[in-house]
């Protein structure tokens, strides 16, 4: 009974198989053409045959009606040939002479009803009449002749010739002929058909049982399918995707264990400050920096999860971002207001270039972050006995462009083409603030602002360029279309 049943599963799976649904159609498809070749090949052998056996009929009635001496008929002896057959009969029918098969009364009189009842329009007396009929002591299809004979003006009597419609059983070898080879075509093709339909599933079948196998936590397989048809192009579709998606989980997993590492060290530290604190009685000052130092890293832990939040929306694509026609300028002295305070505590001197209107689309507030990230970075990452960051914006070549400028230490070109991945700090900068830093209020860095920053550039259509040199100073350039022609005239 199991087997049973699973034998009927079986074929319930292949009788929905794509496999199996293509060679079904291809059949169908087949045994039409084949049928309608059969039959038009038939029909028109039989039609050849009939009209041939009428010829020879005719001929050979004309022969016996020709020899009529005295307006009787004469039949000469052995005048039917093989399996031909005669009735000579009288004007009512009653059969004087026969050769050959016999004809039964009852078929001579429907003959004779035949040939009385042919077609009268244009009609002589003298006219032959076929009729076809079956013989039933022979098995065979006849096709006959009947001819009147009219003598002294008066109908004298009839001669009812017959001969085999299918002499020698042409059509008949036909018909077997085009059956079997009709039946033999299917089959090949049925086969062949099965086999190619086979052959070119594999390629699925092989696609089915490697996604099967790939699991959420193994996304290295691969499909590589060499072929270059249809199959293997999806093939190679599906092996982009997943090296796409393996990226994507490879990308998502460091990040989270970027951050959790991130957020270890200043956990760390409060809680040794805490533990060291509360360890024994301390005096004023010194529970004070305690407090400063926890208060510090508390900080930079909310800076950092702020950060990661936003990239978190931003990944997940939750960020509308606004359209409102705003000029850069505007944002780029926001921003330089706002970091003054911070600037003049770092005793960094930051200044504006040349501050044109530029007017673009975008998210003000977004932007706001974009130009705030990168001038607090010059001041947090800008030097020597001068250090300055300058800010300025400008309209060329169809686009709007903000650049940063600070004459800090700059970066080695090896660090710029990782500046922008999440979490990358050029160490020494870093070493440098974290240890030396003159002001505890200096915000130390995540490591995500670039990355916000590239997110908010590409986010309006824009891209940002870093161009640095050691000792020299960086310069950091976004660049956005420019607002459309429509909105500046507005
Ligand atoms: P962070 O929050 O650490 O500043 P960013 O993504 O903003 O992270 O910057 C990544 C790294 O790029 C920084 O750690 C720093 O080493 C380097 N960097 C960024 N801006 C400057 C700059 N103006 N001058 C020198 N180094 C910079």
């Amino acid at each position: 009974m199991r087997k049973l049943k699973r034998f009927l599963g079986r074929i319930g799976v292949l009788a929905h198989s794509i496999r199996f649904r293509l060679v079904l159609w291809f059949a169908f498809i087949l045994t039409l053409v084949l049928a309608s070749f059969s039959v038009f090949v038939y029909l028109i052998q039989s039609r050849d045959v009939h009209n041939d056996v009428l010829t020879r009929l005719e001929s050979r009635m004309a022969l016996l009606v020709a020899r009529r001496p005295f307006g009787a008929v004469l039949v000469p002896d052995n005048f039917v040939q093989e399996d031909e057959a005669l009735a000579v009969t009288g004007p009512d029918g009653s059969v004087l002479a026969s050769q050959g098969s016999s004809l039964s009364q009852d078929f001579v009189q429907a003959a004779l009803h035949g040939w009385q009842r042919r077609p009268q329009q244009g009609a002589s007396p003298l006219d032959f009449v076929a009729l076809s009929g079956y013989l039933p002591q022979t098995h065979t299809d006849y096709l006959f002749l009947v001819a009147p004979f009219v003598g002294r003006q008066s109908l004298q009597g009839f001669a009812i010739l017959g001969t085999p419609l299918d002499p020698g059983g042409r059509l008949h070898a036909l018909l077997l002929t085009l059956l079997i080879g009709s039946l033999l075509t299917l089959a090949i093709a049925l086969g062949g058909g099965l086999w190619l339909a086979d052959r070119a599933m594999r390629p699925v079948h092989t696609i089915t049982r490697a996604a099967r196998e790939i699991s959420d936590t193994d996304l290295s397989r691969r499909l590589n399918l060499k072929s270059r048809d249809e199959l293997g192009e999806l093939a190679n579709t599906f092996d982009a995707m997943l090296a796409r998606l393996q990226a994507a989980f490879e990308r998502q997993r460091q990040f989270v264990a970027d951050a959790s590492h991130e957020l270890r060290t200043p956990l760390t530290i409060v809680n040794l400050e805490a533990s060291r604190a509360l360890a024994a009685q301390r005096n004023a000052s010194e529970y004070q920096r305690a407090l400063g130092t926890i208060r510090s890293e508390n900080d930079f832990m909310t800076r950092l999860v702020n950060d990661l939040l936003a990239l978190a929306r931003m990944d997940a694509g939750q960020v509308p971002l606004a359209q409102e026609r705003l000029d850069l300028s505007d944002l780029a002295l926001d921003a330089v207001e706002r970091l003054s305070d911070l600037a003049s505590r770092s005793g960094v001197q930051l200044r504006t270039g040349e501050l044109p209107e530029v007017c673009m689309r975008g998210d003000r507030q977004y932007l706001l972050q974009m130009i705030t990230n990168l001038v607090e970075n010059g001041i947090k990452y800008s030097a020597g006995a001068q250090p300055w960051v300058c800010v300025e914006t400008g309209c060329g070549e169809g686009k709007a462009w903000l650049r940063v400028a600070d004459n800090g230490p700059g970066i080695a070109p090896e660090h710029l083409s990782h500046l922008f991945d999440r979490f990358y700090r050029v160490d020494q900068a870093r070493a440098r603030l974290d240890e030396d830093s003159p002001d505890p209020q200096r915000p130390s860095g995540t490591g995500l602002g670039l990355s916000i920053v590239q997110w908010i550039a590409k986010a309006h259509g824009g891209e940002v360029h870093v161009s640095s040199q050691l000792g020299q100073g960086t310069t950091f350039e976004t660049v956005f279309p420019p607002a459309d022609e429509e909105s500046r005239t507005d």
